[in-house]
Parts: structure tokens; C-alpha cells; sequence
């Protein structure tokens, strides 16, 4: 059986699609990456490597009040960025449930 590899945008993690899964997805649906919980649409499935996704956000649990929220690149795009202890950098946003101020660190995929 073909197996369709997709790298994730986010992550970098790499996504494994059998036929089996493509047959019953459609442009539309969502897949969440397994490692970094990056949720992204499908744009078009077409046959063999005509497969093209675009990147939603990143599902995110509030640490303060259990909440999941995704994470945009608009929010990215405004939010301000922090130097962590270990020069990682980090984003820092804030949930829109409870606006309790979270860090985030992403990996640069660029
Ligand atoms: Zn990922
Ligand atoms: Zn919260």
C-alpha cells in the first residue's frame, strides 16, 4: 500500500498517510500532528502526491485552566517574544479563556 509522507510544519515530525487514511479524508477535514498537536486543513487530495495541507494552528492546553485553544499564526504575529534562562526564545500568549499569560517555544522551521 502507498504511504504519503508529510512533514509537519510545525514540528518537523514526519506524518505518515496510508491510501487507506487519504480515501476517507476530504479537502476540509483536519489532521493533528501526533507529536506537536499542530492542527492543519486539507486542500486538496487528489490521487498519488497531490496532497496539499494548510496549517490552522497549534492545539494548546492551558497549563492554568485546563482549557485547549488553538494557537494562530495571527496570535503568533502579535504576540511579543521572551528570552528564556537558555537564550531559547519563547512567545508569550495569553489564553483567551482565563488570559492567564502562557510561554511558548517553537522550534524555527524555517
Ligand atoms: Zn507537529
Ligand atoms: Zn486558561
Amino acid at each position: 500500500m502507498a504511504t504519503l509522507e508529510i512533514v509537519c510544519p510545525v514540528c518537523a515530525e514526519l506524518l505518515e498517510l496510508t491510501d487507506e487514511d487519504r480515501a476517507e479524508l476530504e479537502v476540509g477535514d483536519v489532521i493533528v500532528c501526533d507529536s506537536c498537536n499542530a492542527e492543519m486543513e486539507v486542500t486538496r487530495n487528489g490521487a498519488g502526491e497531490d496532497f496539499e495541507l494548510e496549517l490552522l494552528g497549534v492545539l494548546t492546553t492551558c497549563p492554568n485552566c485546563g482549557e485547549e485553544f488553538d494557537v494562530t499564526d495571527e496570535m503568533l504575529a502579535d504576540a511579543p517574544t521572551i528570552e528564556g534562562r537558555d537564550g531559547v526564545a519563547a512567545t508569550l500568549i495569553s489564553c483567551p479563556h482565563c488570559r492567564a499569560q502562557i510561554e511558548l517555544e517553537f522550534e524555527e522551521v524555517e
